[in-house]
């Protein structure tokens, strides 16, 4: 890497809140914009989208035929390639149209349907490009996203959080929801990394930050419906946030309850 090493941060399919996440950072981001040179980061400011990078950021995931290409040319201008939340790791909210009739949604919402060019399907970066670190969430943790940055500019591997949200409550000492309350908590098979802020809260968890190692979906699934929830419920605790997922894809296609 070079003595000040040139950074991307770039925007697909998405609702911005990755980019927002990375803003909110407040101090930690001054001090990471003296460290780095920020060459691409349109809702920071700096435009220069086919910039060679040594760390590209990418938020959103691939719906139109143009972003396949983008997307490519992204990858031989960059060194590393993180994704940053679930629709760049997983499809996001949009990959929900892959597993109906996406053309009959956009006949319902859209006076002119002919007029938008979009895929059948909203896919992941990683189905296109190779990826080097995904960082999960809706949105990201802003704080994954600087501990990435920093390992990569220290040039060691950054540390993957794939263990679960059950386990960041043990840790914080949280009330566990689904024991206490009968709440349908997803934080048994999620990936943690947001702190366990809705269990923190005094609610479920509903999975935004995607599947975490060994998820024993098949037991979580048997506790959900023991708490009365019908299984198309429970299908659409497993597919919202991170639709494309395999392992959540995998529960719904294998579920029983
Ligand atoms: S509240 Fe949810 S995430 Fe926390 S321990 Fe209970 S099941 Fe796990
Ligand atoms: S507790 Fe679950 S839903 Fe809430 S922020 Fe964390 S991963 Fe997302």
């Amino acid at each position: 890497m070079s003595a000040r090493p040139r950074v991307a941060v770039h925007k697909f399919a998405s609702c911005d809140g990755c980019q927002l996440a990375f803003l909110n950072l407040g101090e930690p981001l001054l001090v990471m914009a003296g460290l780095v040179e920020l060459v691409h980061f349109a809702e920071a400011g700096p435009l220069d989208p086919e910039a060679a990078v040594d760390v590209a950021f990418v938020e959103g995931s691939i719906s139109t035929a143009a972003d396949v290409e983008r997307i490519r040319r992204i990858r031989e201008h960059s060194h590393y390639l993180v994704t940053i939340g679930a629709c760049a790791t997983a499809g996001g909210l949009q990959a929900l149209r892959n597993l109906t009739d996406g053309r009959g949604w956009l006949a319902a919402v859209y006076a002119r349907p002919d007029t938008i060019d979009a895929l059948a399907t909203s896919t992941p970066i990683a189905a296109h490009v190779r990826v080097d670190l995904e960082l999960w969430g809706c949105p990201v943790n802003g704080r994954q996203v600087l501990a990435a940055l920093r390992a990569l500019l220290d040039g060691v591997a950054p540390l993957e959080e794939n263990d679960k949200v059950c386990l960041e409550c043990k840790r914080r000492q949280t009330v566990c929801v689904l024991v206490a309350r009968g709440a349908p908590c997803m934080g048994p098979v999620t990936r943690t990394g947001c702190g366990a802020i809705c269990p923190s809260f005094g609610r479920d968890c509903y999975a935004c930050y995607g599947p975490g190692e060994n998820l024993n979906a098949p037991a979580l699934r048997q506790r959900f419906a023991g708490l009365g929830l019908p299984a198309a419920a429970i299908d659409r605790r497993f597919v919202s946030f991170n639709a494309a997922a395999p392992a959540f894809r995998d529960a719904v296609d294998k579920g029983e309850s």
